[in-house]
């Protein structure tokens, strides 16, 4: 029923999915049969590690690119460039502006290399990226039903030959959305990855149909996993700096700060040691493992919380408790956290079958998925022999 065959019959087609949020575990923790059976049909690796932070546009966009969120400009969900002015946010017109976004992402390599993409929906595939976009895309609307996702794709798949997309992308947001509500232990999330699995089941079914097989390869993947967050473990930061002389960039569990009155030292110092779930460092001295000193863009002071801390002001708190919102899930911690590990699943003819490999950084997976539709890739942070343990054959 699976369809995979022996690599080598037609040109190759990769169809690279995103559940957002979807942490490594709920594979076997929900009723997953679907995703579970295209795990033992080819490779899985017990997580997928995101870069920092962990949040669902640099990590998007790494996966793309190749690149670290120091290389490739999307330094978090919301940012500010004093060169382009307005600051960004995810659903923000200027999200849309050509200079946030750096690097060559797979759909403009696939393009410039005479090969057709499409998106159905993903971070950067609305905007003019190095004067191009994918061939198809739409334009991002968080509640198209996910039947009229599959379907979108599913009639790029059955375009002739000639005009049929070698790469495609689709995203799923609703497993990030309740695990924020619910967390990531909770019975509603268990429940919404499960009717996210049956829905893959209706893309499988409709490109098993399409007797694509043979040339199809699935790539599934999550930005993040998630943490359980409480009102018991906040971190409030007016009780060590005076918030209205910062900006505050960013949002929890990451804040990014930028004196108003006085000097970064004042910030670091007032900041730095002073609660035990708080990290704080200068811009340059952030560890080397977190690839984030690099690029203008990241604060010049940035602190982070342990795992499973809130940061916030007291002004926030206050809203929070007005509206009666609960701490559920959050994400956007160190990526070397267990509980910030993705999903990441691949099956096809070229890759090999009930293989299972260690955790996996995501920035090695625009140079695999390269290697698969036969594409040059642009330069990039990843290696292609990161990913040799997912491939039958290896590369020549
Ligand atoms: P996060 O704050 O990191 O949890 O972001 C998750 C949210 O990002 C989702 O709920 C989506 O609404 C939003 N999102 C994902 N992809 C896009 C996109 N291409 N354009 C705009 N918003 C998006
Ligand atoms: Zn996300
Ligand atoms: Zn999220």
């Amino acid at each position: 029923e699976s369809g995979v065959q022996s690599p080598g019959s037609g040109t190759p087609i990769v169809i690279l999915i995103s559940l957002d949020g979807w942490r490594w575990d709920y594979v076997e923790r929900a009723r997953a049969p679907r995703l579970r059976a295209l795990a033992k049909m080819g490779v899985r690796s017990e997580g997928l590690i995101p870069p920092f932070p962990s949040k669902t546009f640099p990590s998007h966009y790494s996966i793309v690119t190749g690149l670290y969120p120091e290389h490739h400009g999307i330094v978090s969900n919301n940012m500010i460039d004093d060169a382009i002015g307005e600051p960004f946010s995810m659903s923000a017109p200027t999200a849309k502006d050509s200079r946030w976004w750096g690097g060559e992402p797979l759909w403009v390599t696939a393009e410039k290399q005479g090969q057709i993409a499409a998106s159905m929906f993903w971070p950067g595939s609305e905007v003019e990226i190095g004067g191009e976009r994918p061939t198809h895309w739409r334009a991002y609307d968080h509640a198209l039903p996910h039947r009229d996702r599959i379907q979108q794709v599913l009639s790029w798949l059955r375009l002739p030959e000639q005009e049929r997309p070698s790469f495609i992308t689709l995203y799923f947001s609703e497993v990030d959305s309740v695990g924020h509500s619910s967390g990531p232990e909770s019975t509603e999330i268990l429940e919404t990855a499960a009717a996210l699995d049956r829905d893959l089941g209706l893309l499988m079914d409709g490109v098993n149909d399409l007797a694509l097989g043979s040339r199809v390869h699935y790539v599934i993947v999550s930005d993040h996993g998630m943490s359980q967050t409480s009102m018991r473990r906040v971190i409030i930061l007016d009780d060590y700096i005076d918030v209205s002389t910062v900006d505050l960039i960013d949002s929890s569990p990451v804040v990014g700060l930028r004196p108003r009155i006085g000097t970064v030292e004042d910030v670091y110092r007032a900041l730095k040691d002073k609660h035990p779930s708080l990290t704080v460092y200068r811009r340059a001295d952030v560890p080397a493992e977190l690839h984030y000193n690099a690029h203008p863009r990241i604060s010049p002071v940035i602190g982070i919380a342990a795992d499973g801390w809130t940061i916030a002001t007291r002004r926030q708190i206050a809203e929070w408790q007005a509206n009666g919102r609960q701490l559920g899930g959050n994400h956007g911690y160190d990526p070397r956290l267990r509980s910030m590990h993705g999903l990441f699943i691949a099956a096809g003819p070229q890759f090999r079958q009930g293989a299972t490999i260690p955790p996996l950084e995501n920035i090695h997976l625009y140079e695999m998925m390269a290697r698969v539709l036969g594409l040059k890739p642009a330069p990039n942070d990843g290696r292609l022999e990161a990913t040799a343990g997912v491939f039958r054959s290896p590369s020549s």
